[in-house]
């Protein structure tokens, strides 16, 4: 936000996340047999899948658990050097957990929580995906083959996180991770921060931090998988629709990163966003937009409207203690 800071440059983007499930082969066949993934490795608890667009060799790791959630997501520094110093920077946070020798696919990876308590790593190095025989893509600069298998999402593009306090988990993202801030949503005359969507690249948010309605932590409100196309997005809730799967909200329109989405359950309880249009962001000193309650409305620009459930439900679900019922909540995206 600060024009005179030197920008840190150190996170090179959102490498892969970490979902937990309850149904660990329902969840899988949500993931390969509707959104098209491709299951790549299996190791204990836990399958790890790619989108056909992803170069890393798999960005979304399944662990079967009691509850769903989102259990680690990982960061891929821009050198070796950025790992050792934004190590070093969390460290001194007092957030640092520790190193490990790196989940597969991945090098050694510094571990921490963030403010609110989700668990992140930051690593470098990183296994490229080489496609066996039948995935091979005949176009060179494609790392797997295209499928067209259901809704064919490319590649992992955000996840929001809900928090207990919105403004320390940004700024930590801010001045930790180093990432721009791209879009606020400030309530009362911008005296209450409810909502703010980062990124350390050029994808218009990496990560989103909004307002824990029931004043949980480390909880996840959705993971987002990318499409190339409105019309891919169409093609998903039909996918899904022909497949009993539960659609919240859309397809429609954002006002805040102008998305095009989808919303629904896997059958392990997380909510899953198909996305596509949004916006790139190249400014290096990008204005932050700030939202207030009127410019924000319901947060859809055009569509139908979103449920309750979109404010209230997150994974793993809680109980809302009954003295939170007053607090200002905005649906993330
Ligand atoms: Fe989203």
């Amino acid at each position: 936000m600060n024009d005179d800071r030197e920008p840190i440059r150190d996170v090179a983007h959102l490498g892969r996340v970490e979902l937990l499930t309850p149904e660990p082969e329902r969840s899988l066949w949500y993931f390969h047999d509707l959104l098209g993934m491709e299951a790549v490795h299996r190791e204990g608890a836990s399958v790890y899948l790619r989108g056909y667009g992803d170069y890393a060799a798999s960005t979304l790791k399944l662990t079967e658990a009691a509850k769903p959630g989102v259990a680690c997501v990982h960061w891929r520094a821009v050198s070796p050097q950025a790992l050792e110093r934004r190590a070093a920077a969390i460290a001194a946070t007092g957030l640092g957990i520790g190193w490990s020798n790196g989940d597969f696919g991945l090098g050694p990876a510094y571990r921490f929580r963030d403010p609110d308590g989700h668990v992140m790593e930051i690593y470098y190095e990183e296994s490229r995906y080489e496609a066996p025989a039948p995935l091979r893509s005949t176009l060179k600069n494609l790392p797997q083959k295209f499928t067209g298998r259901g809704a064919a999402v490319r590649r992992l593009d955000h996840l929001a996180l809900l928090a207990a306090d919105v403004p320390t988990n940004r700024a930590f993202a801010e001045e930790t991770l180093g990432f721009q801030l791209r879009e606020q949503v400030r309530y009362d005359n911008g005296a209450v921060e409810i909502g703010s969507w980062l990124s350390p690249t050029t994808v218009h948010h990496q990560v989103a931090y909004v307002v824990d309605a029931r004043g949980g932590h480390g909880r996840l409100h959705h993971l987002s998988m990318w499409v190339d196309d409105k019309s891919d997005v169409l093609r998903a809730a039909d996918v899904l629709r022909e497949n009993g799967i539960f659609i919240e909200a859309g397809p429609a329109k954002h006002n805040n990163s102008q998305g095009f989405y989808l919303y629904s359950y896997e059958p392990g309880g997380n909510r899953v966003e198909v996305y596509s249009g949004s916006f790139l962001v190249f400014a290096p000193n990008w204005q932050p937009v700030v939202w207030n309650e009127a410019e924000r409305g319901t947060g859809v620009y055009w569509g139908g409207a979103l449920p309750e459930s979109f404010i209230e439900y997150a994974t793993p679900d809680i109980e809302r203690p009954a003295e939170r019922r007053a607090v200002p909540v905005v649906d993330p995206r």
